[in-house]
């Protein structure tokens, strides 16, 4: 399988270096050259497999050539010891919980198969990688839970001093070994200028294999499409399925696209945004209009230029209308969210943080047709994650699963640097 750019058909790459780069050279994000659909049987008998089957089987197909297929399979195994929860809620409206890998964040399916990867690839060659991110929050303690322990490979989290919660500090910071955590005094902006200025360092990278574990990475796409096919099957594959998607980055519901294109009856598909609304009105207006990102109760989806339109355009061949006959877009603002997140717990006594609420206000807005064809709604982050919101607006406290408990007790390994670029790269020149 070669993966082209979004920005130019005809420029290709292997997969080693569409993973390692995460960017095209032109700056367009890469995407499957082929997506052979498997046949409705093929589908169902996917679908009703384990987890680390159904990756086996979807990653196999859309990684094809690129690795062998025992490889894949191992891969999958090694990523996927936890599964997604699907969790009935009415006849035809469940919820598919994303949130049951170490992080309790779906983010953990995206990271930890791009671990895999980037694993793989550093075994190969016999080198040393090391992966390079600046993170506000939660990716990077799906990326340092995912790669933790991965031979070959090393990584630099950088996070703004203070501005992250201190749960999310403890997921960036525990693991030591291969993950090495800077606590940089300045803001998040700080940080990503750091990682970019240290990949426009020539005689750096001489030194250096450097990568990115950004949420662009095709490695971190292909494993989202998983999960789509784990829900058909939990639902006993019916003979349609429709999901709601919470959308910030917009890369969840291009891997819906994908399952789609891989032959998965998916009868609608819609995403839900907070008031960071880029692509809602896109979709009304056919005119793409980025903004400022405001800041929300759903601060996840706090996007203003999703990345991942250049694939949803791509995709629908650059036409508005084919993108608007595959996906449709709803935004509730903060308000709204609490009323969703009221209504699913007053109804379902279903306790959702403000990205899954999103996910259920769009699956309301979805076709009801009975439970052949059923709604389901992404939930992409355990409520503890946001519990200050759920207390606010539920009056109900959360209660700390034991995975977390553990966590925090572990120490703080971080090393405090100030935003200079000069401190930092001998920082990294002189990681173990
Ligand atoms: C990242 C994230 C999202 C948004 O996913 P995209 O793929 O960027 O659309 C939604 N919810 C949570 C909790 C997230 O962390």
């Amino acid at each position: 399988m070669m993966f082209y750019s979004t920005r130019n058909h005809a420029l290709r790459a292997p997969l080693e270096q569409a993973v390692l780069e995460g960017l095209a050279g032109d700056g367009g994000l890469f995407l499957p050259e082929t997506i052979t659909p498997f046949s409705l049987d093929e589908v169902k008998q996917i679908s009703r497999g384990t987890f680390q089957e159904i990756g086996a089987a979807v990653a196999g197909r859309l990684l094809s050539g690129s690795l062998e297929a025992e490889t894949i399979r191992d891969m999958a195994i090694r990523a996927f010891p936890f599964d997604a929860v699907l969790v009935p809620l009415s006849e035809d409206l469940a919820v598919h919980e994303l949130f049951h890998g170490p992080t309790l964040a779906f983010k953990d399916f995206g990271a930890r198969f791009l671990a895999q990867l980037v694993g793989h690839f550093a075994a190969r060659a016999d080198r040393t990688i090391t992966v390079l991110v600046a993170t506000s929050g939660d990716t990077g303690g799906a990326v340092a839970a995912g790669f933790y322990r991965t031979p070959g490979v090393r990584v630099a989290l950088l996070y703004p001093q203070g501005r992250v919660s201190p749960l999310q500090e403890k997921q960036l910071t525990s693991f030591g070994e291969n993950i090495h955590a800077f606590e940089v005094r300045g803001s998040f902006d700080d940080c990503q200028a750091l990682v970019k200025k240290a990949f426009s360092d020539i005689e750096l990278r001489s030194r250096l294999t450097l990568t990115s574990a950004n949420s662009i990475n095709i490695a971190r796409l292909v494993p989202q499409s998983f999960y789509y096919f784990s829900a058909y099957g939990k639902l006993g594959c019916p003979s349609g399925v429709s999901f709601a998607v919470p959308s910030g980055n917009f890369g969840n519901i291009t891997a819906g696209i994908l399952a789609k294109r891989l032959g998965l009856p998916v009868t609608q598909l819609i995403a839900g945004t907070n008031r960071n609304d880029t692509v809602p009105r896109y979709l009304e207006s056919g005119s793409y209009q980025p903004a400022e990102s405001m800041l929300t109760i759903s601060n996840a989806m706090d996007v203003g230029n999703p990345s991942n339109i250049e694939r949803l355009d791509t995709l629908h061949g650059g036409s508005i209308d084919e993108l608007r006959r595959s996906i449709s877009s709803v935004r509730f603002d903060d308000e709204e969210t609490k009323v969703l997140m009221r209504e699913l717990h007053e109804t379902y006594g279903y306790l959702a943080e403000p990205h899954t609420a999103i996910a259920y206000g769009a699956a309301r807005l979805l076709d009801r047709k009975g439970k052949d064809v059923p709604r389901v709604f992404l939930s992409t982050a355990h409520p503890i994650k946001f519990s200050e919101v759920i207390q606010e607006t539920l009056h109900l406290s959360v209660p700390i699963p034991a995975e977390l408990a553990d966590l925090l007790k572990r120490d703080k390994l971080a090393q405090r640097i100030d935003p200079r670029y000069e401190t930092f790269r001998e920082a990294l020149i002189s990681l173990p």
